[in-house]
């Protein structure tokens, strides 16, 4: 009997043995395509060398001393580097171990800035209903996701919830694309305002969207009129680039192909590629100089914060990702993907959208195509092509609740940046045999 607390209680799962490049095997030596790279981490895929070379050197120098009494190289290099390819602006890294962390410490270090800078009464936080910002209970409760913030309602703080920017669902008919993504950028706006002028902290949003609606980009001009409208009243923005960061998206920043600037901004997932548990907050100089200026304490911390082991690997893979192009071939590969899925699912009656960014692919599952009519959630579809997928070898990340986390199915792709074009062509004849046999 296994005392392992798993996630599905009662689930039973194969033991993984090995992985090497874009394969994983489980104990009986069966292949998986690690066509999610788990949920869009594992970036460099399996057994890069480099990665792990650079952990065992730092475990032969030192696996960890605590931050409260000691920097390190490796965080401080990694922060340099972090900073050296970070968004305009964006000035100090804080490292923490995982996503969920990154939010939080982003959450906690926005509501400490403005009782550093004496604005105390902000205390509202709005997102969108389509977003996921991890499982701890402040990032949960600035998602929006109903079906996992449900059981724990009661201990969320409050947050308000906009509309997202998702193209396929939102737009209206006879509306311009450009004019829609206004329309919703100025909801936010109107939250503000109802909220009160001087009383919102930030807006919380992830630039492209994954778990909860499968790789949904922003229409143009989107995040231009949010800046816009954060500027004018001096609320925060907050982009959660857990998932789309570390150029999945064919760019280090999801957000540099939106033009921008974000205050705060959290990277993780890919940062460490799997072979470390990290992530990093970074905030703009303006946030860091009220800390600094003010109590020069940011009222947060962690155990493994600024972990040797980990930078050092998060170090080794950012220079694969920056310094060896695997950034822009991830662009290149993501379009070619993106073609291979049009031909092959662009016509099928149950595919409504195929969508994302780089090798950040999302494929929208309907009952009715024209009508965009979703699967009724009971027929759990998701549950069924995530069975399907992985008995035929490719590993992908199918979920539920594409809508407002109510209903909808999609799956999620996110495959290594280091795979080959032919690996396209094993994606899709693996998913082809799954949805066969689903739909
Ligand atoms: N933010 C986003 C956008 C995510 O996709 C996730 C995880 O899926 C998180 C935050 C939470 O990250 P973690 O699971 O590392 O805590």
């Amino acid at each position: 009997m296994s005392h392992v607390f798993p996630r599905h209680t009662k689930a039973t799962l194969p033991t993984v043995a090995n992985g090497r490049g874009v394969y994983l095997y489980d104990q009986n030596g069966k292949q998986y395509f690690d066509g999610s790279g788990g949920a869009a981490v594992s970036c460099l895929g399996h057994g890069d060398a480099d990665v792990t070379n650079a952990i065992k050197a730092q475990l032969d120098q030192v696996a960890f001393a605590h931050t409260s009494f000691f920097t390190s190289d490796p965080a401080e290099q990694l922060a340099d580097k972090l900073i050296k390819h970070a968004p305009e602006g964006i000035d100090r890294v804080y490292l923490v171990s995982g996503g969920s962390e990154a939010m939080e410490a982003a959450l906690k270090l926005a509501r400490q800035y403005f009782v550093e800078i004496g604005q105390p009464q902000r205390r509202h936080v709005i997102a969108r209903r389509q977003s996921y910002h991890g499982n701890t209970l402040g990032a949960l409760a600035t998602g929006g996701n109903e079906w996992r913030r449900a059981p724990f309602a009661p201990l969320l703080v409050e947050t308000t919830h906009i509309a997202p920017c998702f193209e396929y669902r939102g737009k209206l008919e006879d509306e311009a694309t450009f004019d829609y993504g206004q329309r919703v950028a100025n909801e936010l706006e109107a939250e503000i305002l109802r909220l009160g002028e001087d009383s919102v902290i930030a807006f919380v949003t992830e630039p492209v969207v994954g778990a909860t609606a499968g790789a949904v980009p922003p229409v143009e001009g989107y995040f231009k009129r949010v800046r816009e409208i954060c500027d004018q009243y001096g609320v925060l923005l907050i982009l959660d680039e857990v998932m789309c960061g570390m150029g999945r998206t064919g760019t280090l920043f999801a957000s540099e192909q939106d033009d921008v600037r974000p205050d705060i901004v959290a990277v993780a997932k890919g940062l460490g590629a799997g072979y470390q548990p990290i992530g990093a907050m970074m905030c703009t100089a303006q946030i860091y100089a009220a800390i600094e200026g003010g109590s020069g304490f940011f009222q947060h911390g962690h155990t493994y914060v600024g972990h040797p082991t980990a930078c050092a690997a998060a170090f080794a893979v950012l220079t694969k990702l920056t310094d060896g192009g695997l950034v822009d071939a991830c662009a290149t590969l993501g379009a070619e993907l993106q073609d291979g899925l049009m031909q092959a699912f662009g016509q099928h009656p149950n595919v409504g959208d195929i969508r994302g960014r780089g090798l950040f692919r999302g494929i929208e599952i309907v009952e009715d195509r024209d009508s965009k009519r979703p699967f009724a959630p009971d027929r759990a579809i998701h549950k069924a092509l995530k069975r399907e997928t992985f008995e035929a070898g490719l590993i992908c990340y199918p979920m539920g609740g594409t809508i407002d986390g109510k209903q909808g199915d999609h799956i999620l792709l996110a495959p290594p940046f280091i795979m080959d074009r032919h690996h396209i062509d094993e994606i899709i004849t693996k998913l082809q045999t799954a949805m066969a046999r689903v739909l």
